[in-house]
Parts: structure tokens; sequence; C-alpha cells
């Protein structure tokens, strides 16, 4: 994936997709496979929104039963087995742990019937069925546990991801099949003709330069920006979003053998504390956010409030010196009645502007296809194509042809021996790049060096950064460290340092 930004000034594509997250990436995906000329452009870089900053679960979300939401939670356990299968190199199963207390918001019989529905919903995609623990057996698999007031527990499965990397890669992907993706372009303004949306007014960041795109559709996937889009577009029928802040914080890793799903004692909210990585993200708080995206920060009151919750629950305590590292982000969720961040809804809604600008926001990462084939259904519509969506069955670039397990297998031997590389390291290619691992490799036949960690104790390698420079069109640190690798998350001190200097610090 180069970028190429000539092509963007030339011709007329029939789509042009403001925003390089999940949405955005999973549009262009669906309508490229369709037969359509897609370009795709972010401000920023990929994924440089919501779309790094989740809290990396692939999953039904068994809290929204609590909202009666059992439509979204039925269509995301089945886009879980999808991505299961287009994407196992960056998706995965994951085991979580529920503890039940006494006296707790939630009882243990509402946890049970919750889970045995949610078990039902799956049907043919669930993991495997829940099994409730007696205290005695809930105490002994989760030893980190507070045992005082423990009544038992349970264990269900569902997904976890490498949630950047996902992104990235359905833009390779999309980019492969024909589409032009770009980062570090903004759109300014848009073009009209006869009162209707023609193209759009780019800057790109890189080079200074301002361009004209003309397309036949223009969408906007700018997540939390949706709102300042449409009103560049000229419509003011918005607000149509709710945004709420979700902190995670990272520390070390705690050996943890489960994620486990607890409530937090000030408000009686789901929160998580999971492995991941090699490290434990504590997540996530949800409070209504009215500020500008672009100074969203975590607060000591944010932090406060995840060790709290951690702290109440599980051993040995955590104190701030502890933390090695924290992100927010923002949900950019449909405006509802409702006014309670953890209700608002998790549905996507797609709506036009008189201008014909069509805009796409809600939803979450684990639908992310569904929901493009949706919005990419009702483009093909107004452009009169017929093909229908082909992203059910379509494996991402970096997923092998073979079953999963085998290729790690094989893959791990053969790159081991060839690059003389440790076991974990190529495990980590692999788990990252999938296919691609054995293309990071090859940057190693020339030059031994690149073999080095970029930190010591760290799995990722100084030839990743050569490919994320050559393939993945990073151009910024936090490119590099935040969303290629996600060293950034764990060693924030890395994005102060000059380029120069990163290379065993
Ligand atoms: C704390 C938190 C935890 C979450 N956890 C989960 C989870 O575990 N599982 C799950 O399924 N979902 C989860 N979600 C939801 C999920 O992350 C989001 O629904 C998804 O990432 C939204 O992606 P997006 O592409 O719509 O928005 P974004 O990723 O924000 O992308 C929008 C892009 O638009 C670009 N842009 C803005 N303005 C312009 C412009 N003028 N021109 C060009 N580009 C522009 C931005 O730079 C940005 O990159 C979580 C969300 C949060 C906040």
């Amino acid at each position: 994936m180069k970028r190429h930004v000539k092509p963007l000034g030339e011709g007329a594509f029939d789509l042009l997709i403001l925003g390089g997250g999940i949405t955005g990436a999973g549009v262009a995906l669906d309508a490229v496979l369709r037969g359509m000329k897609v370009a795709l452009i972010d401000k920023g870089d990929f994924a440089s929104g919501t779309s790094s900053v989740s809290s990396k679960l692939v999953h039904g979300g068994l809290r929204y039963l609590e909202h009666a939401a059992f439509h979204l939670v039925y269509e995301a356990l089945h886009e879980r087995r999808l991505l299961l299968r287009n994407a196992p190199h960056l998706v995965y199963p994951l085991k979580f742990a529920i503890p039940f207390y006494e006296g707790s918001r939630v009882p243990p019989w509402k946890w049970r019937a919750g889970l045995t529905l949610y078990d039902f919903l799956a049907g043919r995609s669930n993991l495997r069925r829940n099994r409730v623990l007696s205290e005695r057996d809930a105490a002994r698999a989760f030893p980190w546990l507070k045992t005082v007031g423990l009544h038992g527990g349970a264990v269900y499965f569902d997904a976890q991801m490498d949630d950047a990397r996902l992104c990235l890669d359905v833009l390779q992907t999309a980019a492969r099949c024909g589409a032009c993706v770009i980062n570090y372009a903004e759109a300014l303004a848009f073009e009209q003709q006869n009162g209707r949306i023609a193209g759009v007014r780019v800057l790109d960041h890189l080079s200074g330069e301002e361009f004209s795109v003309r397309a036949r559709q223009v969408l906007n996937a700018t997540g939390p920006w949706v709102d300042t889009v449409c009103r560049l577009a000229g419509d003011d029928s918005g607000p149509h979003l709710r945004p709420t802040k979700g902190v995670h914080l990272v520390v070390p890793d705690r050996g943890l053998t489960a994620a486990f799903l607890l409530l937090h004692p000030a408000d009686g909210r789901v929160f998580f504390v999971i492995p991941w990585m090699g490290k434990t993200l504590i997540g996530t708080t949800d409070t209504l956010y009215d500020d500008r995206p672009e100074t969203l920060a975590v607060t000591a009151e944010d932090t406060e409030y995840l060790l709290a919750g951690h702290n109440h629950h599980l051993q040995p305590a955590l104190a701030a010196k502890d933390i090695l590292g924290s992100f927010a982000g923002l949900r950019p969720l449909i405006r509802t009645e409702r006014n309670e961040p953890s209700s608002l809804s998790r549905e996507f809604r797609v709506f036009w502007s008189p201008s014909g600008l069509l805009s796409v926001a809600g939803g979450k990462y684990t639908t992310y296809r569904r929901m493009a084939e949706t919005v990419t259904d009702m483009i093909a519509r107004r452009l009169g194509r017929r093909r229908p969506g082909q992203t059910k069955g379509k494996r991402l670039d970096g997923a092998p042809e073979a079953c999963w397990e085998e290729f790690l297998r094989n893959e791990t031997a053969s790159l081991c021996a060839k690059h003389r590389l440790e076991g974990r390291v190529v495990v980590h290619l692999l788990q990252r790049y999938g296919r691609r691992a054995a293309d990071v490799a090859a940057y190693l036949k020339g030059n031994r060096a690149l073999a080095r960690p970029i930190i010591p104790g760290e799995p990722d390698i100084l030839a990743e950064f050569v490919y994320h420079r050559e393939e993945e069109m990073a151009v910024f640190p936090a490119d590099y460290l935040l969303r290629r690798t996600r060293l950034g998350l764990f060693h924030p001190e890395m994005l102060q340092k000059p380029f120069a200097t990163w290379e065993g610090s």
C-alpha cells in the first residue's frame, strides 16, 4: 500500500470516502469488491480516531442484553464468527470470567440467564458454552479475585483483536483490490453542481497542496467528526451524535488466564480487566463528552475511577505508579432520548443530507462488515450497481488460506530456520502480519541489524519499521508506535524521543 496522491486528482471516482477508521475502511473494501472506483482519505493517520483506542473486543456484548438489544447482540455474535475466519491472525478467542458477589447490582440468576441467552443467540457461531462455577472453583481458578462476598462465578468465551492492525489490514486489502487510500489528506470543503455534491476540496497535509477530488457519491465516515463534516456540507440538521468518552489504563502483565467482566463499585457499570499483548488493559469509562474530539485527554478522575474498580475486585492492588500508559477514545454514538451514557444505543444510523452527502454514524467495531454492507447497498442502489456484497467470505490479505493453527505451526518453523529468528519473535510477526510476516522478515536479508528488538524485552523488531514505511504509509512517530506497532501504549516515553534514538531504547 503506497501513498500515491496524484490519482486522487485525476478522473472521477464512483465513491469518495471521508475517514479511514474501521467504518470507512469496511465500506472501501465492500465497494471496491463490487467493482466501484473507490477513493478514501483520512485527515490524519488511518485508525488514528476511535479505531485504535477501543477495548479490542470482538464480542456480542453481554451487557447489551440488559438493554434488551437482542438484535445487536445476535448480529455481533455472527460477525464475530466471520472475523475469526476472515482475519484469524488478528482476531482470536478469549476466555472471560464473571465473579458473582453478594448484594451485587446483577444477581447470579440474572448472569446465568444472560449467559444462557448469549449462548442461544450465538447458535452455531458459539465458541464454547458458558460454565457456572461454585465459590470454591471460582476462587481456585482465579486467584486474583478477592473472596470476601464471592458467591461463585461463570466463564464464557468471546474474542479479542488488535484494533488498529485490523483497520490497516482491511485498508490494505481494499488497496490491493484497487481502492486509492491516502492518509494525511483532509476534506476541507464540498464542491457542488446544481445543488448536489460533485466533489471535495482536499488538503494534502504532507505536501501542503490543495486539490479537488471528483466523485459521484461522497460518504462521511468520520466517526466523532460526523456532525462537523455534515455542517461543512451545509447540513445543520444535527447534531446526530452523542459522543461518550472511554478511557483505558495499561498495566504490566498480571498473568491473568482470562479477562474479567466486573461491576464498578461506584456506579454498578460493567468494566473489564483484559490480558492483551503481554500487558493488561483496564477499562473502560463511559462519560458524556461534548467538547471537540481534538481536546480529549485522560484525567486524574478517569484514572482513579479505573484503579478503584480494579482494586475493589482484584488483588494485589494497583497504584498510579504501576500504570504504563493510558488512552482515551470517543464513541461516536447516535443521539437518542436516553441520556445515560452506558444505555446509549450501539446501533448505527445512515442518513442523507439535502446535498446528497451520505453519512454513517454509530455502531461497533465488531459489526463493521455488516454496517459497511448496508451502507454500500445504499450507494450501489443510488449508482445503479447491482452486484451484491462480497465481504462475508472475503479473507483479509494477511489471512492464510490454510487453517490458522496449521499455518502458524508451519510458518513458524520455516521463518525461524530461514531468518535465524527466535520462535517468539516469529509468532509475534505471524500474529500481527499473517501471511505478510514473510515480507517483513525479507528485509533481514540485506541487513541483519534489522532483527534487533525495538525495545529490549518486547518482540517487535526493527524490520517492522521499514515495512511500515515502505508498505503501510507510516509517516510520523505515532504512526509507527501507536498503530502499526502498539509499543507507544506501553512505553509512552518513546513518543517523545526523536526517530534516530528509537533503536534499542
Ligand atoms: C473506549 C472505547 C471502547 C470500545 N470498545 C469496543 C470494543 O471492544 N468492541 C467493539 O466492537 N467496539 C468498540 N468500540 C467502538 C468502536 O471502536 C467504534 O465504533 C469504531 O472504532 C468507530 O470507527 P469509525 O471509523 O466510525 O470512527 P474513527 O475510527 O474515529 O474514524 C474516523 C476517521 O475520520 C477521520 N476524519 C475526521 N474528519 C475528517 C475530514 N474532514 N477529512 C478526512 N478524514 C477525516 C479521522 O481522522 C478518523 O481517523 C469502542 C469505542 C470506544 C471509544
